[in-house]
């Protein structure tokens, strides 16, 4: 999704004229008073990618020993427990949200264990009052990653609001995107400040520095594309809501293929549109249907395929154990995610769809 490329040049000019072109300037400002508006929330800061406020969210709290976490995800979840010196502790994820399940959770945990690091998988969110219970049980932190929630709600309370604080992406492929870019959403003023030094070398003020912090700063450029981005993102997602209606219409009685229905009380956002391919009912491998997509030009995601376990950092844990992990295997083998944009026209729906319904 890009904005309009004329309305991105007269920002560019006034960008040009002031000749601010980063640290904090006043489109940064703009698009983090938008976004807590858009988001329901009362704080988030802006950062370069959404790998980086998970990296700073667990250094903010201080997480140590090990975190509890989804072998289900993409590899920046588990990084960030790593880069911080911490033990990722991998957890099954639920068939139903493909989150993690909370009903593992607590067996997972042990002396070490500090947090739980669950992510909101396909914008489905977790079963977060589940896990909020063992937290406060076992005076565990819990940072989200919602790398995939952008926008996401239940009963009209955004899903950013829960734990101790939550993570976004806006990478290109990204439902809501400034090229590269990302958040971290917290409750509270005096946390916010500890972040934004955290995201600017720890700079308190010009001479003092109280930690030691990274630097993930967003530059104009970027920060005015994501206004002008995030005034289209709504309608956007209700695009793909009807790309979602037409698919599940169209597959619904195709042996073999499961899909997500929407949950009651949450308001989705339609970021991706994952199948599951049952091969023994549906007569092909979840491998032969997507090498036969590829072979017609229609690319599908293998999203989470291979586990995050299995990768050589972590194949050694022993919460990597693949018998520790059924669900999560079982899933990472049936899964394609469909095409899914806010562009897609009946004429592609149709290839993709006449190529899986036989
Ligand atoms: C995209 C993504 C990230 C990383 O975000 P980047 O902006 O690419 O750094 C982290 N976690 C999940 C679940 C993601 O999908």
């Amino acid at each position: 999704m890009l904005p309009d490329l004329d309305e991105f040049n007269e920002l560019l000019k006034d960008i040009w004229k002031s000749k601010w072109v980063t640290n904090n300037g006043s489109f940064h400002q703009q698009l983090e008073k938008a976004l807590a508006a858009y988001l329901k929330v009362p704080y988030i800061s802006l950062f370069t990618n959404g790998t980086l406020p998970l990296l700073t969210a667990l250094q903010a709290l201080r997480i140590t020993g090990e975190v509890i976490t989804t072998p289900y995800s993409f590899v920046a979840t588990t990084h960030s427990i790593w880069w911080n010196g911490c033990r990722p502790v991998f957890v099954d994820i639920e068939e139903s949200t493909c989150g993690i399940d909370p009903e593992k959770v607590e067996a997972a945990i042990t002396p070490h264990t500090t947090a739980i690091m669950p992510v909101h998988c396909y914008g489905k969110p977790v079963n977060m009052d589940a896990i909020q219970a063992i937290a406060d049980k076992y005076g565990l932190k819990v940072i989200y990653d919602a790398a995939h929630a952008f926008g996401v709600e239940v009963n009209g309370e955004s899903v950013l609001k829960r734990g101790d604080m939550s993570t976004l992406s806006f990478h290109a492929t990204k439902v809501y995107n400034t090229l590269e870019g990302g958040a971290l959403v917290m409750h509270d003023e005096q946390t916010k400040k500890r972040i934004d030094y955290l995201k600017n070398f720890g700079f308190a003020g010009e001479t003092e520095v109280v930690a030691p912090g990274i630097n993930s700063k967003v530059d104009e450029v970027r920060a005015a594309y994501g206004l002008l981005n995030l005034k289209q993102v709504g309608a956007a997602i209700e695009k793909r809501h009807q790309v979602a209606i037409k698919y599940r219409e169209a597959l619904r009685n195709v042996p073999g293929i499961r899909f997500f229905e929407d949950m009651p009380g949450v308001r989705h956002n339609y970021s991706y549109f994952p199948i599951f391919v049952n091969a023994e009912e549906y007569g092909m491998t979840r491998d032969e249907l997507y090498f036969k997509m590829r072979e017609q030009c229609i690319l599908g995601r293998r999203y989470f395929y291979p586990l995050i376990s299995t990768f050589s950092t972590y194949r050694g844990l022993p919460s990597a154990a693949p018998e520790n992990l059924p669900v999560a295997t079982k899933i990472a083998n049936e899964v394609i995610c469909l095409p899914m944009h806010h562009e897609l026209n009946q004429t592609d729906l149709d290839r993709v769809l006449n190529l899986i319904v036989r």
